[in-house]
């Protein structure tokens, strides 16, 4: 009996020692609001970020900017999520009869969020509208429309087919982040978009295409560790698929702050 105490006391102190040494990162995950009001996030971003050894938090939509300081303050890295296309004024553009849904509040938030986030130096995923709110964030253009707006031929960016499913190519730059982490430079990807990068945002690289030229994947220049994806990672990642499973096992190593 007394061994077993001893045993079990071991087990605890093991335990406690284990919690205190594996650090789990804090990713902060981009809020949006659904159409009853509702702050909302797709459970496919929360199951990515538990299975790759993270701890989800909901940031919601605000204009408070104490409350924005206070949140990039406790969170390790964030996560910009998909959504609504981005109010064209925001990169000086007239909105053009191809342009579908905005959340002006949701705007202000995401590009202040984002913002912050890089002048503090923490570390950035960006996926689809998240993708695309940085461009716009940091002096870049978006096309509100692939098809009313780009002539040469585009390929479907708004598959029909589950979100787990890839059905299009996204060419990586040989030394881009993507293609380190995912040790390829031709990934099949799913695609949910009717949007895309324009004007590259200054300060910001692309590192990935598909066959059509549009802009799939970004990187901030000299700054890896702020990054983004017009796909959606977090759809096979979610349904248990390994192939893009590592760009969330990455965001969590550069937020454990592991490496650069
Ligand atoms: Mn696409």
């Amino acid at each position: 009996m007394k061994r077993f105490f001893l045993f079990l006391s071991i087990c605890c102190f093991a335990v406690v020692l284990y919690a205190q040494t594996v650090k789990l990162p804090i990713i902060g995950i981009s809020g949006a609001h659904a159409s009853n009001g509702a702050t909302q996030v797709n459970s496919t971003y929360i199951r990515s970020v538990l299975r790759a050894g993270g701890v989800p938090v909901v940031l919601p939509v605000n204009d408070h900017p104490e409350a924005l300081k206070k949140m990039i303050a406790s969170v390790d890295a964030i996560i910009m999520t998909g959504g609504e296309d981005v109010d064209p004024l925001k990169y000086d553009e007239e909105p053009l009869p191809f342009l579908e849904t905005i959340d002006p509040e949701r705007d202000v938030f995401d590009i202040a969020l984002v913002k912050l986030a890089v002048e503090c130096g923490i570390p950035v995923l960006g996926i689809c509208r998240g993708h695309q709110v940085m461009n716009v964030a940091f002096g870049g253009t978006l096309y509100q429309d692939i098809h009313a707006q780009i002539r040469t031929d585009v390929i479907k960016h708004r598959q029909q087919a589950p979100l787990w499913y890839g059905t299009h190519q996204v060419q990586l730059e040989k030394n881009s982040v993507l293609a380190k982490i995912l040790d390829k430079t031709t990934v099949i990807t799913n695609s949910f978009h009717h949007q895309a990068v324009k004007d590259v945002a200054p300060g910001f690289i692309v590192t990935g295409r598909t066959s059509d030229g549009v802009v799939e994947a970004m990187e901030m220049k000299g700054n890896p560790r702020v990054f983004s994806v017009q796909f959606h990672p977090e759809g096979p990642t979610a349904h248990g698929l390994d192939e893009l499973f590592p760009i969330f096992t990455h965001l969590m190593t550069l937020a454990r702050g592991d490496t650069q």
